[in-house]
C-alpha cells in the first residue's frame, strides 16, 4: 500500500483565493461556544481558538467541505456559501 503524507496530498491541491470570503465567522458568537468543534473537525486547520474566547478564521485554503457548517451549534456564528464561481479550491490528480 503507498502512503501519503498530508504536505503530498496538500501539492495535489490549488487555491484561487476569492477577495470575498465566503465563509463568515462571528467572534462574538464563538465567545459562549463552549465546544468551539469547528477547531477539531476542520480537516485544513482554519479555525484557530483565542485566549479570549472567540476564533481566528482564515478562509483563503478551505476545502469546502462543509463540514465546519454543519457542526456550528450556534445560530448566526458561521455564513457558508460556495466562493463565487472560478474561485476556490481545485483538487487534482496525484
Ligand atoms: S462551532 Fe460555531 S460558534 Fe462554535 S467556535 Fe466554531 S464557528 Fe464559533
Ligand atoms: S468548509 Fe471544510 S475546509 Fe472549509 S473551513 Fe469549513 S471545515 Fe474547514
Amino acid at each position: 500500500m503507498v502512503m501519503t503524507t498530508h504536505e503530498e496530498k496538500m501539492r495535489t491541491v490549488r487555491f484561487k483565493v476569492d477577495d470575498k470570503p465566503h465563509i463568515v465567522v462571528d467572534p462574538q458568537k464563538c465567545r459562549t461556544c463552549a465546544v468551539k468543534a469547528c477547531v477539531f473537525v476542520c480537516p485544513a486547520n482554519l479555525f484557530v481558538p483565542l485566549d479570549d474566547g472567540s476564533v481566528l478564521f482564515n478562509y483563503e485554503q478551505c476545502f469546502e467541505c462543509g463540514t465546519c457548517y454543519l457542526v456550528c451549534s450556534k445560530e448566526g456564528a458561521l455564513t457558508w456559501t460556495y466562493p463565487t464561481g472560478g474561485f476556490g479550491v481545485t483538487f487534482r490528480e496525484s
